[in-house]
């Protein structure tokens, strides 16, 4: 295995963590390279059910070292409680390591992510309340507490009780009380002892795997449609689920990320706000959801839910060249006859496969056109070869349609019910 990039080609939600999971069996190191704990991958092993917010979906080979990336934002006592929920059930987790370049999520950021999402009022963004967005906002405005700065606690207790000093005017403003600055710092600090010798300087690491050819993944979260710079602005997240964005929250030379997968359901889910062209609503949407299990892993929202969008999957394709792509729950559409399935979008009476800024989407509609379906349960289905002719059309239409070769299939949660 190269150094392998699996990346969410839809709004999040693909199924990022069982392919990491399987792919991690063979893989001897994996990275989380962006985002904090707004998402959960979930995994379905041998060892139970789980859904990993900032941890690595690698941490279930213990032959694996796994590293949440300096791209990260890191909420370290939602990572001690994280680990510990692992080790209790028989996980160790001692081959992990923190970036100590990668950002803290301070309590602040959680107080002000809410705060203002309530000022956004009727256009809120639908965040998860984590804490991700403004603690992004402060990295790039400079104001960023690293993780390696918790290792000198005096200085790190000034270094709170001057952010605060403006923070709280801010938290004021919105009719909050303000934090007191030993509590916070006394909060924060308390996960380190427990993350111990942890946190590292990553960069020696991977330098080390990357030249001597070791078997890299790269785990991303969220999708390319919540992208910061080409998904659906302002209802993104604050930093890069590309491929590209993999380089550099890694620290990994681009030129070293030879495969590159895209995962994308059978169908669209997405959470949170902004436009969704396929989203199908009611009943019909209800019914999907409730097949599908279509809650968020981390904060048990509805998720909702629609036909394939090709216009979104190509847009992801165009921006990461996908050596393959993995298709996830393919064995949910075997309940229609019938598949309505996106290949462009209709804008201003034009006929586009392009992807529209987001003020522009709003106003588009889809372009279906009608797969027939295969009205048949795929459990223990364990070759291709073996689908329903129809189940194997949807797959050709995704590959022709995104225009990347299809080089996995999931027909259920478990790491085993998946077609390679
Ligand atoms: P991630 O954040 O991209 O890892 O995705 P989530 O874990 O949030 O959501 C994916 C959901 O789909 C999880 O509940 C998985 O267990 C489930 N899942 C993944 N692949 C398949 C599949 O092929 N079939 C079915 N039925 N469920 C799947």
């Amino acid at each position: 295995m190269p150094v392998t990039a699996v990346v969410g080609a839809q709004w999040g939600d693909e199924g990022k963590g069982k392919i990491t999971d399987l792919l991690a069996q063979e893989a001897d190191v994996v990275i989380r390279y962006q985002g904090g704990n707004n998402a959960g991958h979930t995994v379905v092993n041998q060892h139970g059910t789980f859904k990993l917010h900032l941890v690595p979906s690698g941490i279930f080979n213990p032959n694996a070292l796994c590293i949440v990336g300096p791209g990260t934002v890191v909420n370290l006592g939602v990572l001690c409680d994280e680990l510990a929920n692992l080790e209790q059930h028989g996980i160790s987790t001692a081959n992990l390591r923190v970036s100590d370049r990668a950002h803290l999520i301070m309590p602040w950021h959680l107080l002000l992510d809410r705060l203002d999402e309530r000022e956004r009022g009727r256009q809120k963004l639908g965040t998860t309340g984590q804490g991700v967005g403004p603690a992004y906002a402060d990295k790039v405005a400079r104001h960023g507490i690293q993780v390696y700065e918790v290792r000198d606690p005096k200085r790190f207790r000034a270094r709170v009780a001057h952010e605060l000093e403006t923070k709280n005017k801010v938290i004021e403003g919105f009719g909050d009380p303000p934090l007191d600055a030993t509590a916070v710092a006394d909060e924060v600090l308390k996960s380190v002892a427990t993350l111990g010798d942890r946190i590292v300087d990553t960069l020696p690491l991977v330098e080390r795997a990357v030249r001597t050819d070791a078997r890299v993944l790269l785990e991303g979260q969220l999708g390319v449609m919540r992208d910061l710079d080409w998904g659906i602005y302002p209802y993104v997240t604050s930093s890069n689920p590309l491929a590209g964005g993999a380089s550099v929250g890694a620290g990994i030379p681009p030129r070293f990320i030879t495969r590159v997968i895209g995962v994308v359901k059978a169908y669209s889910t997405s959470v949170g706000e902004g436009p969704f062209l396929t989203e199908m609503k009611g009943k019909e949407g209800d019914a999907l959801r409730e097949m599908a299990n279509e809650y968020g892993a981390t904060t048990g929202r509805p998720r909702r839910v629609g036909w394939f969008d090709a216009v979104a999957a190509r847009h992801a394709n165009r921006l990461n060249a996908f050596t393959e792509i993995a298709v996830t729950k393919l064995d949910v559409l075997g309940a229609y006859e019938e598949i309505p399935f996106c290949v462009a979008y209709e804008l201003d009476g034009a006929r586009t496969c392009d992807m529209p800024p987001t003020q522009l989407l709003e106003r588009a509609t889809p372009v279906y056109e009608t797969q027939p379906g295969w009205r048949a349960d795929l459990a223990g289905v364990s070759d291709r070869a073996h689908l329903p002719a129809n189940a194997r059309a949807y797959l050709s239409k995704i590959e022709q349609t995104v225009g990347a070769p299809i080089g996995m299939v999931g027909v259920g949660p478990e790491r085993s019910a998946t077609l390679l």
